[in-house]
């Protein structure tokens, strides 16, 4: 299946695309974690995108959409994927849809993780990432990033709801409530039970 993972920024995205990439049996996508392994690991690409990142901009669409044709070009991708945080723009999108175009594919469904600008604010704040054996908190969480990121976040990100709706692919999973609720909707949404693994041939 190929599946795109909508929301903003503190939805758990990133908890429930591993989780359900692995029901799935197909690899988690995070164009984030891609652009944070490029910048620990001072890359050309990493260079480029981390001022932007920094200031919780999004990277410019034609540095993303490179990354991500790569990305699906390898081998684990072919019968299946799950993208998390991309795309993130119309023109993202578009580009998506263009490039699984040329190969004949196209998405399957789009799951758009709901949660409430409170309950958003409060997770990023208290969200830490293990490095390096030490709980740290992102740069980009900071609060005032923050602001910025769910601003970013409702003007370029959020109008690809309406447009995945429009192609008949969006499901809207409410994303409050335990990390186990959540996933048991989205893979309703998908058709599968939570109970089964991955299923052979995907
Ligand atoms: P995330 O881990 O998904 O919250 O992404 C962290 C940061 O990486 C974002 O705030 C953007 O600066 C950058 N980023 C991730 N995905 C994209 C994308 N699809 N388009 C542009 N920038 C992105």
């Amino acid at each position: 299946m190929r599946v795109v993972l909508l929301g903003p920024p503190g939805a758990g995205k990133g908890t429930q695309a591993q989780i359900i990439a692995g029901h799935l049996g197909a690899p988690a996508i995070s164009t984030g974690d891609i652009f944070r392994a490029n910048v620990s690991g001072k890359t050309e690409l990493g260079q480029k995108a981390k001022t932007f990142m920094d200031a919780g901009d999004l990277v410019p669409d034609e540095i993303t959409v490179a990354m991500v044709k790569d990305r699906l070009a390898e081998p684990d991708a072919k019968a299946g994927f799950l993208l998390d945080g991309f795309p993130r723009t119309i023109a993202q999108a578009e580009q998506l849809r263009a490039s699984l175009a040329e190969l004949g594919n196209g998405l399957d469904r789009v799951l758009e993780l709901v949660v409430d600008e409170d309950e958003l604010v409060r997770r990023l704040s208290s969200r830490r990432m293990l490095v390096d054996g030490e709980w740290v908190q992102r740069s980009d969480d900071e609060p005032e990033t923050v602001r910025h990121r769910l601003q970013v976040y409702r003007e370029q990100t959020a109008p690809l709801s309406g447009f995945y709706d429009g192609e008949g692919l969006l499901a809207r999973i409410d994303a409050m409530g335990s990390v186990e609720e959540v996933t048991a909707r989205a893979l309703e949404a998908l058709g599968r039970s939570p109970q089964a693994g991955p299923q052979a041939g995907e």
